[in-house]
């Protein structure tokens, strides 16, 4: 390709696919239940597609190539795999008699069916997004099976908008993928790079004939540390791009990197003959002057503004690295540091919201503007003056308003001492625990929520909206919770829980109780597939003003004489799926919430309950992604969930819950919580973690699931006492307990007591060979 044509002064790397309203999410789960048909589909998820383009475009992103092509039906490596052919053998043949993967193949791919378990889902990078992970073999047949991406170009371009496909990248993609079940051991999807590039420059040739004139190929890998040798991944890239750059009929391409610097990887990409290259120029420092210089002739597509929290840009600091690059020599265009479809729509929609906190946020749409001034300001530094000044102005406000800085949470924090954060020796405690607990052997729990009744969620509702009362509300609630109780004494458990009726989400909900957050109404964003999230905004310093779960807790202990567990979120979790303030380090912010929850914890004690469950699944998800920045994450993650628990006196059992069983890399780390006991997720995974925890010597209480919560499967009693056989192999059976994998309120009733009848049966059964 010899003449590129200009890259957009300003873009965005991607933008909210799934509807300012959900309209995505309501079609496809209309379309999944057989309520509406596939053109019906095709027309919603047009409609988002051109609503989204008009509204870019009304922005100010009028330029060719400036609006990103990142509309997805579900997930856009889902997206890659239908369009390179990567259909696990398990899958059968899933393509139609035109040798397409069609609407049908690619919704099996991501949900399954009754028998074939869908591709794993794993977190995108350190957002609370995920994607399904691919399976490739050295059998794994490439070739192009689906023309979306180029019917979906078409289709905005014949109403006028010449778009930016996107696809991610195949490096990004192979490294992203796990070996087939088929594979040998040793097998890495990597070595079948020299197969795949040929279906990329298939797909190239396809959207130039369309008319496209850039391509966005995605590369997120490349900024986080992979297990891959580093110079095997340096092949990949020069090995990649050399092939698709030769390729005779293309658009010009962009390779995007979001999520952090580049670093040893830069020269690399510097060296292909691509035509624009993004990098994240939010996050970190700059690449060097060095480095800078080896991007001559070249665009640099800067992501300045950052897409991946919701804060107001800091124009004058944008402005700056933006001058920094152009000092360079370079040929600068203006972005975002990732997509934005980790934000929400529009701040404009959120008019409950205080006015002054309205003033310093920005969503995906206040980013256009961001994105727009700063590319204006490329192009005439004086265009943006006031912009800036009023950006400063306003960010400086913030720093002054009342709240962010709270006088009284500083002092407390400042006077912590090392003791503050340190229980009693693991012995004392476990002493202590089980003279006031008395449990059997193998005690068994649930890990907190009962199923989300439809009653339960429309009881909600009615007294958000007002049409029941608070009185109202808090006796239906209390009712369920009765039965949640009775329930459990009925299937025999040992510790019990409250069922968490009360809780729309379990980060919401305290956030809705603390100070220091707000939430939105409108203000969701894609977790996977038609499931969306409404993070809460952790804007200023955070106190407890009054006890926010005591007299559930209290309420349910009433009920029985068994232990009852009380239930909390942990400081990690509760910031890794809000949106947290970034004026200040995260450890600082995750030890006020761990204060308050340490005002909870004694409230609860205080109120009888001798159990206290911290939940902390997201410990595993703000894991940096390059390894040297690890050790200070899991110090102050650690630090900050023990010093919300390390006020329980020694008698008091302090359990935590994480989700999901391949915790080699922080074992360490989760067994510094100095939790009494730890659940977590082993089920599925059919008992592997024994072996991690038998290595590492674990030596406190723990509970590996031996019931797989995420389907409607009722796991038999064999079944369960198989598993505990195998625990009790691994963990001296002092140390065990038996409980789900997770939360059981996305199940219904009849599955979850049948399963958990099962699990105590079982329980029984392993503890009379005892
Ligand atoms: N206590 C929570 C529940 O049971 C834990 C949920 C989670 O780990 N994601 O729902
Ligand atoms: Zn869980």
């Amino acid at each position: 390709m010899s003449n590129s044509p200009a890259f957009p002064s300003a873009s965005l790397l991607g933008y909210p696919r799934i509807g300012r309203r959900r309209e995505l999410k309501k079609a496809v789960e209309a379309f999944w239940a057989g309520k509406i048909d596939e053109a019906a589909l095709d027309t919603a998820a047009k409609e988002i597609q051109l609503t989204g383009a008009r509204r870019l475009f009304d922005l100010g992103l009028g330029e060719a190539a400036a609006i990103p092509g990142t509309f997805s039906y579900y997930d856009q490596v889902l997206d890659a795999t239908t369009h390179i052919g990567a259909v696990p053998a398990r899958f059968g043949e899933l393509r139609n008699a035109a040798g397409e993967l069609d609407l049908n193949a690619y919704f099996t791919l991501a949900r399954g069916t009754a028998e074939i378990q869908p591709l794993e889902m794993t977190k995108w990078f350190d957002t609370n997004y995920h994607y399904l992970v691919p399976e490739i073999g050295p059998e794994t047949d490439f070739s192009v099976t689906s023309n979306r991406i180029v019917e979906q170009f078409e289709f905005a371009k014949s109403n006028g908008f010449v778009t930016r496909p996107y696809l991610v990248g195949p490096v990004t993609y192979l490294l992203l993928s796990k070996a087939s079940d088929d594979a040998p051991s040793g097998f890495s999807p990597l070595s079948r790079l020299e197969d795949v590039l040929p279906v990329y420059v298939e797909l190239l040739s396809r959207l130039a004939a369309a008319g496209a004139t850039w391509l966005q190929l995605d590369e997120p890998a490349l900024v986080a540390d992979q297990d891959v040798p580093l110079a095997d991944i340096q092949a990949a890239v020069a090995r990649s791009y050399e092939v698709l750059t030769a390729a005779t009929e293309r658009p010009a391409i962009l390779v995007s990197t979001p999520f952090g610097a580049l670093s040893e990887l830069l020269p690399t990409l510097a060296a292909t003959n691509i035509e624009a290259l993004h990098i994240d120029a939010f996050k970190g420092a700059l690449p060097s002057a060095g480095e800078l210089a080896l991007l001559a002739g070249k665009t640099v597509v800067a992501g300045v503004v950052d897409g991946h929290n919701i804060w107001r840009n800091d124009l004058a600091a944008s402005a700056a690295r933006l001058d920094a690059l152009k000092a360079a020599g370079l040929d600068v265009a203006v972005s975002t540091s990732t997509s934005t479809q980790h934000v929400p729509h529009d701040v404009e929609e959120e008019t409950q919201l205080p006015a002054e906190l309205r003033s310093w946020l920005a969503f995906a749409d206040q980013k256009v503007g961001e994105v727009v001034t700063l590319a204006a300001y490329v192009g005439d530094p004086a265009s943006a003056a006031s912009a800036i000044a009023s950006a400063t102005s306003v960010i400086a406000s913030r720093a002054a308003a009342a709240g962010v800085r709270r006088p009284r949470v500083r002092a407390r924090l400042a006077a912590l001492t090392t003791d503050d954060f340190n229980r009693s020796a693991y012995p004392v405690r476990e002493a202590a625990q089980e003279k006031a607990l008395d449990l059997p052997p193998l005690p068994t729990t649930t890990i907190g929520s009962f199923p989300q009744t439809g009653e339960i969620r429309s009881a909600r509702a009615r007294a958000n909206k007002g049409a029941i009362t608070a009185e109202d509300y808090t006796r239906l609630m209390k009712e369920e919770i009765k039965r949640v109780v009775d329930l459990q004494e009925e299937l025999g458990f040992d510790v019990l829980v409250h069922g968490e009726p009360e809780r729309n989400d379990m980060v919401q909900y305290f956030a809705e109780n603390l100070e220091g957050f707000d939430v939105t109404v409108h203000g969701w964003v894609q977790s996977y597939g038609s499931r969306c999230t409404r993070p809460s905004i952790l804007w200023g310093d955070v106190t407890r003003e009054k006890a926010i779960t005591v007299e559930w807790a209290a309420y349910a202990q009433s009920l029985t004489a068994k232990p009852m567990k009380g239930m909390l979120t942990g400081p990690v979790t509760i910031l890794a799926w809000s949106f947290v303030r970034d004026d200040q380090p995260l450890g600082e912010t995750a030890n006020q919430v761990a204060l308050a929850l340490r005002d909870e914890i004694t409230d609860l004690e205080a109120a009888g309950i001798k159990v206290i469950q911290v939940d902390e699944p997201a410990l595993r998800e703000l894991l940096p992604l390059r390894r040297a920045d690890q050790p200070a994450y899991l110090d102050w993650s650690v630090n900050s969930f023990r010093l919300a628990t390390a006020g329980a006196a020694d008698g008091t059992q302090v359990h935590t819950h994480l989700c999901y069983s391949e915790f080699g890399v922080i074992i360490d780390a989760i067994d510094g919580l100095d939790a009494d006991v730890t659940s977590i997720e082993a089920a599925r995974s059919r008992m592997e973690v024994v072996n991690d925890l038998e290595s590492h010597g674990f030596g406190r209480g723990v509970g590996p699931g031996v019931y797989d919560i995420h389907s409607p499967r009722v796991p038999g009693q064999a079944e369960v006492s198989e598993l505990l056989g195998t625990a009790v192999k691994h963990v001296p059976v002092r140390q065990l307990w038996v409980n789900p994998d997770c939360g059981l309120k996305t199940r219904g009733y009849a599955e979850t007591e049948e399963s958990l009848r099962n699990l105590v049966a079982a329980t029984r059964e392993v503890r009379a060979q005892l």
